[in-house]
This record gives structure tokens, C-alpha cells and sequence, in this order.
């Protein structure tokens, strides 16, 4: 008699997913004798993403957060600049640039996709406004057409928030490479990871110098390395934003399988999505919107529950049979630094709607149809009782 008989089985929320190639590339840097960054490693994964993504120039960084204090100082966010973003986003967006005294104003997300409401983003617009920084959540596209044509306009930048988008694309463009500049993670929790890790994507050839100057420390190390220049000196403001080679190694195993990674999870995405879409013709849920014009990377699944049920019962019910589930986001207009730095525009009333209703399910390459069965027959059957109950 196992001891654990009577324990409800544990379905992690996430868990992360190895290529099995990792270790043997970090011994190869490691017996290469080259541990500090934009060595081998890194120089591999910069011509990957750039193939990918068709970027001009590629920089690995630490974190996507990392990537978007570089694209702050690379616009020359000054004291009182405005950027307009979602609310309803990681910190890190808006933290990026208040970090440069910049002042985030959150404009509301369409009920749909949850991403910023492109038709709303010209009425927020003032003569402090430099840039717009659209998220592409659950790594399906932002409306980018009209984002652009809006800040072409208004003669803003664009800095795509796409730490959730790698292998996603909108129009058949990349997710990153349409802005002036795009930011990708590799945390842990992402689709292609390296622990903590991210890139930042130059699609403006005219940031690009600067941006490895930014990384290397304020100097032109980079220029020296590629023998364009015979010494390197300080040249500007910046710090050590780039990643060592180990950290660059793991991530060159993951980026040679992202096609393979990307279309697991599109499968788990899929059977989730079929399986589901009975309580959505129920009433009881709503599922995921993908507009015809994104290919997404099934980064997340998440439904957004009737306002006739209650998350709090929902979660209970998960956690009960074992299974990790979260919501997300509080949404930083309502948090007590986005209270003191940042400004609304409206009353974002699909942003708090989102954040109450919405609920993450456990998404991960490994899980077996048994665990998306098990999470699936739970979420139903604790939806239809509550339905029930509330008649
Ligand atoms: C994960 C995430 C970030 C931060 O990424 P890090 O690599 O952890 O810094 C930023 N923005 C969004 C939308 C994210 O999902």
C-alpha cells in the first residue's frame, strides 16, 4: 500500500521544459574557455533570432525587463515623458520607464484579446507622449497596423512588450520586429527559456550602435571586439546588461528546438480549447479570441469566467483536486506604485474585468491528456454546480 494512495494527484502550473542539449552546450562553453558574455554562444543566438525574427540587430540581455530599461534610455526618456501602455501587464513594463522618472498612462484593453485598445490609445495622447508600448498577452498580436499608423501620426516610437511572443506573429511578422525596438524573455515561465534571460530587438537600424554601447557599459567594447576601432572607451551612458556565455549556451539549446517547443504547446493549447468549448456555449466561460491576423505561440491558456461564478470557488475546486491554477493580473493602475507614478486614461473597465474573471490553467510540455482531462472534467464541474446554484 503506497502511503500516497489517498493524496490528490499534483498538477503543477508550470513546469520547466528541457531539450536535453543543455548541459552538453554549457560544457562546451565551459571547456571553450569563454564565460563572459558575446562569446560563441551568444554570437549563435544573435544570428538565430535575427533570421527569425528579420530584426536588424539582436542583443541578449538578462531579463526582458532588462531589454526594456535599455529601450527607455535608447528613446532618452526624459523626467515627465509619457508613455502609453496597458494596465493590465507585468511590472517591468511600466517600471522600465519610470525608472527614467518617465510616467506610464494606461490606456484600457480590448475585451477580446486583452491587449491594449488601439482605438483608444489617440484620445490619451498629449504634447508630453514619446512612445507606446503595446503588450502582446498570451503571445497573440496587438492590432500593430493601427498602432503604427497611430504613432507615425503622432511621430511616437513603439517598443513592443513581446516577452510573451517569440515564434508568435501578426501578418506573418514576427512579434518583436515590427515596432522600432521589441523585447522577448526567456524566463523560466516563458515558452523558450534560460532561467532568466531576454533579448532586446533593434528593427530601427538607427538605435543599433548605441544600444551595444548601452549594453556594454556606456563603451564601444563591441565596436573594439569586431576590430572596427583600435581601443574602447566610455562613450555614453549605459550599464551590464548583457548575459554570460553559459547563460547564452542553455539558451542555444532551447532556441534550436523553439519550432518543436512552439508546436507541443500549440497541441496542449488546442485540446484545452477543444475540450472547453461546451461551457463556453454553456455561458459559463469564455475562451481565448486568436484574430485571423496572429499566429500565436499557445503561451498561456487561460479562460475568463461568468460573471455568474465565483474565481475564489473555482480555484478552491483545483486546489482541491490537486491542480494548480493562478490568475493574474492586479492591475498596476490599481497597485500602489502604479498609483504613485502613473496615470489612467478612463476607467478601464475591461482591464478590471480581466483581472477579476480571468483564470490560468497548468500548460506544459509533458502533461498527459489524463492531466488536461482531469483539469477539464474539474473546471466543469465546479462551473456547472455554481451555475446551478446561482439559478
Ligand atoms: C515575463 C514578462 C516580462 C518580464 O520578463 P523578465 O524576463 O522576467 O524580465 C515583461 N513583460 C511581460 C508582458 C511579461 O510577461
Amino acid at each position: 500500500m503506497g502511503y500516497g494512495l489517498m493524496e490528490p494527484t499534483k498538477i503543477q502550473f508550470n513546469r520547466p521544459y528541457m531539450t536535453g542539449k543543455e548541459l552538453f552546450y554549457i560544457a562546451e562553453a565551459k571547456f571553450g574557455n569563454k564565460l563572459a558574455g558575446d562569446g560563441p554562444f551568444t554570437h549563435r543566438c544573435h544570428q538565430w533570432l535575427e533570421q527569425t525574427t528579420g530584426c536588424a540587430r539582436s542583443l541578449l540581455t538578462h531579463s526582458c525587463t532588462a531589454a526594456l530599461e535599455m529601450s527607455a534610455l535608447l528613446l532618452n526618456i526624459q523626467p515627465g515623458d509619457e508613455i502609453i501602455m496597458p494596465s493590465y501587464t507585468f511590472v517591468s513594463t511600466a517600471n522600465a520607464f519610470v525608472l527614467r522618472s518617465g510616467v506610464p498612462v494606461f490606456v484600457d484593453i480590448r475585451p477580446d484579446t486583452l491587449n491594449l485598445d488601439e482605438t483608444q490609445i489617440e484620445a490619451a495622447i498629449t504634447e508630453r507622449t514619446k512612445a507606446i508600448v503595446p503588450v502582446h498577452y498570451a503571445g497573440v498580436a496587438c492590432d500593430m497596423d493601427t498602432i503604427m499608423a497611430i504613432a507615425k501620426r503622432h511621430n511616437l516610437h513603439v517598443v513592443e512588450d513581446a516577452a510573451q511572443g517569440i515564434m508568435a506573429s501578426y501578418k506573418g511578422k514576427p512579434l518583436g520586429s515590427i515596432g522600432d525596438m521589441g523585447t522577448l524573455s526567456f524566463h523560466e515561465t516563458k515558452n523558450v527559456i534560460s532561467g532568466e534571460g531576454g533579448a532586446l530587438l533593434v528593427n530601427n537600424k538607427t538605435y543599433a550602435e548605441r544600444a551595444e554601447i548601452i549594453r556594454e557599459k556606456g563603451t564601444n567594447r563591441s565596436q573594439f571586439f569586431r576590430g572596427e576601432v583600435d581601443k574602447y572607451t566610455w562613450q555614453d551612458v549605459g550599464s551590464s546588461f548583457l548575459p554570460g556565455e553559459l547563460i547564452a549556451a542553455f539558451l542555444w539549446a532551447q532556441l534550436e528546438d523553439a519550432q518543436h517547443i512552439t508546436n507541443d504547446r500549440l497541441a496542449l493549447w488546442q485540446h484545452y480549447h477543444n475540450g472547453l468549448a461546451t461551457l463556453e456555449a454553456e455561458g459559463l466561460l469564455r475562451r481565448p479570441v486568436i484574430p485571423a491576423d496572429c499566429q500565436h505561440n499557445a503561451h498561456m491558456y487561460y479562460v475568463l469566467l461568468a460573471d455568474t461564478i465565483s474565481r475564489d470557488t473555482v480555484l478552491q475546486a483545483f486546489k482541491a483536486a490537486g491542480i494548480h491554477a493562478v490568475f493574474h493580473y492586479v492591475p498596476l493602475h490599481s497597485a500602489p506604485a502604479g498609483q504613485r507614478f502613473c496615470k489612467t486614461h478612463g476607467s478601464l473597465p475591461h482591464t478590471n474585468q480581466a483581472a477579476e474573471r480571468l483564470v490560468r490553467l497548468p500548460l506544459w510540455i509533458g502533461m498527459t491528456d489524463a492531466d488536461q482531462a482531469h483539469v477539464m472534467a474539474t473546471l466543469t464541474a465546479v462551473c456547472q454546480a455554481n451555475a446551478t446554484a446561482t439559478v
